[in-house]
């Protein structure tokens, strides 16, 4: 999607710290982290949010919880680590190309702010 900064990090476009990528997923390291391990999980292909996802992405959305547990395990994390997505503005999403954060490497608060 044109004027999307995801969608330019999955093409290459735009650089980030690539930690991850499939066919499907690219994962990257975010740019204002919130935690000792802060890495951004995409879908290649566009979809808005979580909400906008239909049955169509289902095998998708697996992937990219597959890849999260692949990530935390080459991070190093995998025994505790958060993995959450931001659905719209209310919840603090301000990228509208699905995401999911993956926080780890200090103490996860519950319930989160
Ligand atoms: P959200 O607020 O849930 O939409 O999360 C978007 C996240 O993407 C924020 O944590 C930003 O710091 C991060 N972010 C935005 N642009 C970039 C970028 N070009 N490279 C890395 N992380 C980014
Ligand atoms: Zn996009």
């Amino acid at each position: 999607m044109a004027d999307c900064i995801f969608c330019s990090i999955a093409s290459g476009e735009v650089n980030a710290k690539v930690v991850y990528d499939d066919a499907d997923v690219v994962a990257f390291l975010d740019r204002n982290p919130v935690a000792p391990t802060h890495v951004i999980i995409v879908p290649r292909r566009h979809i808005d949010r979580l909400g906008a996802a239909g049955e169509a992405d289902a095998e998708l959305l697996g992937k990219l919880q597959l890849a999260a547990g692949k990530i935390a395990k080459i991070l190093k994390v995998e025994n505790a680590f958060r993995l959450v997505t931001n659905n719209g503005k209310g919840a603090g999403q301000s990228v509208d190309h699905l995401h999911y954060h993956l926080l780890a490497g200090r103490k996860l608060l519950w319930p989160p702010g």
